[in-house]
């Protein structure tokens, strides 16, 4: 180990280092029906076992995808003699323990009776899909954060089954701004600030946003960037004098200022309807480049502006949904009124977005608990968040409701011709064995890519358009710091990064419960959360989603904490961090199959939910048709990377399903 390693904290001993990654890729890759894998039989059933503490990496962890990729490349179970019989018979078997697989199960008890025998599978250590949680225990303290699924985004306009579901779990969104301290990080004098890298900006310096810009009102109720610019329509002054504080080139400075408060036409001489059409029609870099004619300074500036959020950066968002959604240049358009009705500016006040401290991880939570009694203590949302799960339940004999982990699907068939079947055969692996079970009916709530190998006896046609399916990778991160005076010393509680290897860093949501309270003082342990966006730039969306897979995949836990040790200590040295010191532990949530997105049938368009397409060209449609006694949900059966899709996907499957005789 070289002195920079030490220096950065690498020696120190916070967490499981990933030293298995490698290895059980390899494992994975020639993995044949019985043969050993890197999955853990029956391990939830051991005493102790409680994935949520885990750290180092997680999300896709190892162990959770090696048997699927090894199904994708040819090996097949399709044979009996390749898989024990459980003997075991369900009125409905969902595969995917994900948002939109446990809603199912959830909708599916609801009609069919509290006798309803149910199992769900699931290829993860621990249930929720994206809507995972990270906790951490440090002095006595227990710290939760988020590992994916953030917060319920506009929960007053979810459609019809997901704000039902809401109600019936408890959840009372009116209580919002009640569990969010939207004061906390203010009344510290803590701001919104650019991180600018040494690499691309040729020193690297933090600059904190104003304190008394009024923060934007579109903006998500925790904004990273800093306040004056978070809205592309800034104030002169302001952003003049943020500026000022930046290493920029007066050259990009003028730019800028330009473009946030400029009023310049940018397409000067095309009507409206030509503007629009235009807007539409390029991504938001292509904007830059060829109608702005901007420096370099200033797209490398912009390049992950609100990345996070939209999942990918300026290159692939089309100019107009970009303008939309606050990127700066819009001022001079003369399409206030066309942008202001765009779905981006989406008109809901943020502070009523609901937040769990460990995201939406909170909804699985209480769907298991509502599932499977006796998993967990408790009966409100005011409890869930220190409910402490006790995971030998989840897949109990006495139980009507199971949940089996660590078990990937790896074949459904209907037991004779799917139009007069009356089961459905579904074999899964864990661990050493593949087994079988039986059901009456089947949910698939797992990755859309997946099912053509998973149910070879669907139509042609069908498994072609789920083949179509895509997701959008990116890595969210958890850091356990001792404290956060750094943050307080620099005046900021987030910062955009936009030539880093993470582009936003922030403290955690600061959030209430009955109990449980995140971190208020500044010398209290506290998780620092960070996103990265794996996109290589410069290829077609679907061509950077694979690439940004594979670079997930293939990038040790090692690397992600060198960089991260080395990123907060650049950004925060100023203020006294020192990372061999400060951090406690971490933990990598890696989504290479992230946010669902949909294409059109040749690929090479990206749906934005703004799109007006018409539905034969939402090839998700095709793919997501009931099929004898399987019916298809999950949140890439709507394209759309949000809660309520997944929620409304496993609803349409429940009653599909519940259609059969
Ligand atoms: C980082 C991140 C942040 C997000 N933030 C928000 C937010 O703030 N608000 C919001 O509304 N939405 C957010 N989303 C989107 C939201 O999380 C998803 O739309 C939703 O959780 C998807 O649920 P799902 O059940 O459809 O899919 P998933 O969560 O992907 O679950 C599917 C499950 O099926 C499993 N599976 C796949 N194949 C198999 C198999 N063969 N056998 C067994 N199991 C299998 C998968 O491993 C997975 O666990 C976010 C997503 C990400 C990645």
């Amino acid at each position: 180990m070289n002195k920079t390693d030490r220096q950065l904290g690498m020696n120190k001993d916070i967490s499981r280092r990933d030293f298995l990654n490698g290895v059980s890729i390899a494992v994975g890759a020639s993995l044949l029906p019985g043969s050993v894998s890197a999955q853990s039989v029956g391990a939830q059933d051991v005493l102790g076992y409680y994935p949520p503490a885990l750290t180092g990496m997680r999300g896709s962890h190892p162990g959770s995808f090696e048997v699927a990729h090894s199904l994708r490349d040819g090996n097949r179970w399709q044979n009996s003699d390749e898989s024990i019989d459980t003997g075991e018979e369900y009125d409905l078997v969902v595969v995917g323990g994900g948002l939109s697989g446990l809603a199912a199960a959830y909708f599916f008890q609801k009609e069919a009776g509290p006798n309803a025998k149910i199992l769900i599978i699931e290829n993860h250590d621990d249930f929720g899909g994206h809507a995972k949680r990270n906790e951490f225990h440090y002095n006595g303290r227990m710290l939760v954060d988020l590992g994916g699924t953030e917060y319920i985004e506009a929960p007053w306009s979810y459609p019809a089954p997901a704000a039902a579901l809401l109600k019936d779990l408890g959840v009372d969104i009116g209580l919002a701004q009640q569990v969010f301290n939207h004061e906390l990080y203010h009344s510290l004098d803590l701001r919104g600030g650019i991180f600018f890298d040494k690499k691309t900006f040729g020193a690297d310096r933090l600059v904190a946003g104003a304190a008394d810009v009024e923060p934007y009102d579109q903006e998500p109720a925790y904004p990273t960037l800093p306040a004056e610019l978070a809205s592309g329509n800034g104030d002169r002054n302001a952003v003049s004098a943020f500026l000022s504080n930046t290493q920029l080139s007066d050259k990009a400075r003028e730019e800028i200022l330009q473009l946030f408060c400029g009023g310049r036409d940018y397409l000067a001489g095309k009507s409206i309807e030509e503007k629009i059409a235009v807007l539409k029609s390029i991504s938001y870099l292509d904007f830059l480049t060829d109608f702005v004619n901007a420096d370099r300074e200033v797209i490398s500036l912009l390049s992950m502006w609100r990345a996070s959020y939209m999942g990918n950066g300026t290159d692939l968002t089309p100019a107009f949904n970009a303008l939309g959604y606050g990127l700066p240049g819009a001022t001079g358009l003369g399409l206030v009124d066309e942008i202001a009705r765009s779905p981006e500016r989406r008109t809901h006040n943020h502070k009523e977005d609901f937040h769990f401290p460990d995201g939406n991880a909170s909804i699985a939570r209480l769907l298991v608990r509502r599932l499977i009694p006796g998993v967990a203590p408790g009966n409100s949302m005011n409890d869930i968040v220190a409910a402490k799960f006790d995971y030998s339940r989840l897949d109990s004999r006495e139980s009507v409701v199971r949940l089996r982990l660590n078990a990937t699907a790896v074949h459904v068939r209907h037991t004779g011709d799917p139009n007069s079947a009356k089961q459905v055969e579904i074999t899964y692996v864990q661990g050493n064995d593949a087994s079988r079970v039986r059901a009456k009916n089947c949910i698939l709530a797992c990755y859309h890519s997946i099912i053509p190998y998973l149910c070879p006896e669907l139509p042609k046609a069908q498994k072609e358009a789920l083949s179509r399916s895509v997701r959008m990778p990116l890595v969210s991160t958890n850091v356990l710091v001792s404290n956060w005076k750094a943050f307080e010393k620099l005046r900021i509680y987030a910062a955009y990064c936009p030539g880093s290897y993470f582009s936003d860093v922030r403290l955690t949501y600061p959030l209430s419960f009955a109990d449980y309270e995140s971190s208020r003082s500044t010398d209290e342990p506290i998780t620092v959360h960070m996103y990265r966006i794996p996109l290589p730039g410069g290829l077609p969306a679907v061509e950077q989603f694979r690439a940004g897979k594979y670079d997930l995949l293939s990038t040790p836990f090692e690397q992600f904490e060198r960089n991260i040790r080395e990123q907060l200590g650049a950004m925060l040295t100023n203020g006294g961090f020192d990372p061999a010191r400060d951090i406690k532990a971490i933990t990598v949530n890696r989504w290479p199959h992230g946010y669902a997105v949909g294409t059109d049938a040749e690929n090479d368009k990206m749906h934005w939910f703004s799109d007006p397409w018409p539905n034969e060209k939402k090839i998700w449609l095709k793919g997501r048709k009931k099929f004898g006694r399987i019916a298809i949900a999950n949140s890439d059966a709507a394209a759309s990377a949000m809660t309520e899709s997944a929620i409304e996907q496993g609803y349409r499957a429940m009653q599909e399903v519940l259609s059969n005789s």
